[in-house]
């Protein structure tokens, strides 16, 4: 076995954990790739499969946008297909450079490339044209209705929708009006342009909807080139069509849209693009909604979008997540055509997967106690061997000096322990991680009685953790030595809101009335191994006993800082067992 440093072999950023010949739907089946294994078998698109990922620039991108990800990049990367990744920016007053740049790392830090990058801003100018032609067939019409009166004509489930009072104007003075709002003649919400489809539809997104409102506003590409916007449902369709998307991928709620995504591509005439709706993922005591965490980031109730409590992906990069354990989930989570919600504990439980896998083993004590063997020789250091990773020979093994003075968990020593504690306590003996056997022999304690130091004496022919004459002992504990220590603070996370659905209140309140106080705890002062030092931020690792653990970017030359990611205990997998027995 080779001699390694887990602090340079870390799990770090590489291209061998973000890799990119594996996508996330391989080899799972499920009604998308029937559809595109059906449409390659009747050559409906001359076997081509093109999908596209479209974020709205509005916010930094979360786990559920992740499932999205996959989907378009898997699907296509399995059939030899395109993804385009498209800014859906339509919205002028929502949408920032920052969160474009943002998405676009964190869907390379998933794991894909894209092959065209698009923005619906790049189709403004098509889609001003193919209005004037919708206006021209007698299919549009400027509407001088406010917003309001829109709302209150348009009827409800039950009641049918009333024609607007403008609804009926020539094209020519359609065409006037239309252009005069592209001009900047009239102010901010005064017309609007809607698509003349059926105010009796049993379909609400069907009755007239609106196509372009007046909105003058500062676009983050086309600055102050354009006074009237797109909605969605006329960007969104026309913008596939003209990547000649083929099979474009979006969650449920979209479903009643699709009449309108396909009215619009049929009267116009255009690439037959096809909407193909699947479940959008929800995770317990998460929520999973850009203008939510925006507010969490606005009223600084977390520290940014990356705080590592954010279910973002930049926050879950930071806490320590890999991509493949991303991956893994989302492919687990499967696809379906029905909303459900996913266990937090299934999240967990391919990310501990994965870092069991791939993070190197290291000691460190969150809260320590000053443990003295006295019969252990003063100025004495030994270098013990240490195991890297006992899931993976290749990871080697290190060095850990031992010396007199340790120091191990407070957890690991009851002065009186209670029934079934079977760690350190006075006239006790227990194995140290690939050093001796210890029994304690006194405590000492300060002025409030708090025991502040436990005297133990080693067994030298126990070097190793084992006795010649075969005794055994009942645990093991991990230890760090102290002359050798070096500090660190460790950031201790909980879940970010208390209730399974954060989003059931009472009356009057909003979401944040669930947020967990307890859901950051910082432990200074602990010890740590000294291969640790220099750690690289973003670096993984496996302190034993305690959990998995990530270098955060707020660590400095002088001090470490560790994010917990996940505890080690895994409650899902035994739940899923349970399911399958
Ligand atoms: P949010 O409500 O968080 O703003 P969104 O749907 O408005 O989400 P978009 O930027 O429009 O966000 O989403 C881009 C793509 O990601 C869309 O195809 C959308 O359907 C998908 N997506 C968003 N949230 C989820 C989710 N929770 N699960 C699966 N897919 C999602
Ligand atoms: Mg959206």
């Amino acid at each position: 076995m080779s001699n390694r440093n887990p602090a340079t072999e870390a799990v770090k950023e590489s291209a061998t954990n973000t890799a990119m010949s594996a996508p996330a739907s391989a080899g799972t089946s499920n009604f998308i790739r029937d559809i595109i294994l059906e449409d390659l078998k009747t050559n409906k698109h001359g076997g081509r499969v093109q999908t596209r990922f479209p974020p709205e620039p509005n916010g930094y991108l979360h786990i559920g946008h992740a499932k999205a990800i996959c989907l378009d990049f898997g699907l296509a990367d399995e059939f030899g297909g395109r993804t385009n990744l498209r800014f859906d920016d339509t919205n002028p007053e929502k949408e920032e450079t920052e969160y474009v740049d943002s998405i676009m790392e964190d869907v390379r830090w998933l794991g894909f490339e894209w092959d065209g990058l698009y923005y619906a801003s790049d189709y403004f100018d098509q889609l001003y044209e193919w209005a004037l032609h919708l206006i021209r067939a007698g299919k549009a019409y400027v509407d001088d209705l406010n917003q309001e009166q829109i709302r209150e004509y348009r009827g409800t489930l039950t009641q049918p929708g009333k024609e607007s009072p403008y609804r009926n104007r020539s094209v020519d003075e359609n065409l006037d009006l239309f252009q005069r709002m592209r001009a900047g003649e009239f102010p901010d919400g005064s017309r609007t342009l809607r698509a003349k489809v059926d105010m009796a539809s049993p379909n609400l997104n069907m009755r007239d909807p609106v196509m372009y409102r007046i909105l003058h506003a500062e676009h983050h590409r086309t600055a102050d080139k354009w006074c009237i916007y797109p909605m969605y449902d006329y960007a969104h369709g026309q913008s596939d069509s003209t990547e000649r998307v083929t099979h474009s991928m979006c969650t449920l709620e979209f479903a009643d849209h699709r009449p309108l995504y396909d009215w619009f591509i049929r009267e116009l005439g255009i690439f037959p693009s096809q909407q193909i709706e699947f479940d959008r993922l929800s995770l317990t005591y998460t929520i999973l909604s850009k203008r939510k965490l925006l507010q969490l980031v606005r009223e600084q109730l977390v520290s940014g979008w990356n705080d590592p409590r954010m279910p973002t992906l930049s926050g879950i990069r930071r806490r320590g997540y890999t991509p493949e354990a991303i991956r893994n989930f989302v492919t687990a989570a499967g696809v379906s055509r029905t909303n459900g919600i996913t266990e937090l504990e299934m999240l967990e439980h391919f990310l501990r997967e994965d870092l069991n896998r791939h993070a190197p083993r290291v000691m460190a004590v969150l809260r320590p106690l000053k443990v003295v063997m006295d019969n252990y020789p003063e100025g004495q250091v030994e270098e013990m061997e240490a195991v890297n990773n006992p899931e993976d020979a290749s990871a080697g093994t290190r060095k850990v000096p031992f010396s007199r003075v340790l120091y191990i968990e407070q957890d690991d020593f009851r002065e009186q322990p209670p029934k079934g504690y079977y760690r350190l306590s006075p006239g006790r003996e227990v194995r140290l991680r690939y050093g001796y056997f210890v029994t304690c022999t006194r405590v000492v304690k300060d002025e409030h009685g708090e025991v502040v130091e436990v005297h133990c004496t080693y067994d030298p022919a126990t070097r190793g953790g084992n006795a010649p004459d075969g005794r055994k002992v009942k645990a093991t504990i991990h230890w760090v030595s102290a002359a050798h220590a070096i500090e660190a603070d460790v950031r201790l996370y909980d879940k970010l809101f208390t209730k399974p659905n954060p989003n059931e209140v009472e009356e009057g309140q909003d979401f944040t009335a669930n947020l967990n106080p307890n859901s950051l705890e910082v432990l200074r002062g602990c010890k740590l191994e000294p291969s640790l030092a220099g750690a690289a931020v973003g670096s993984r690792y496996q302190f034993e006993r305690l959990g998995y653990f990530c270098v955060d970017l707020d660590s400095t030359s002088d001090k470490l800082v560790f994010n917990r990611t996940v505890a080690l205990k895994d409650t899902w997998a035994k739940v899923a067992q349970r399911g399958k027995g």
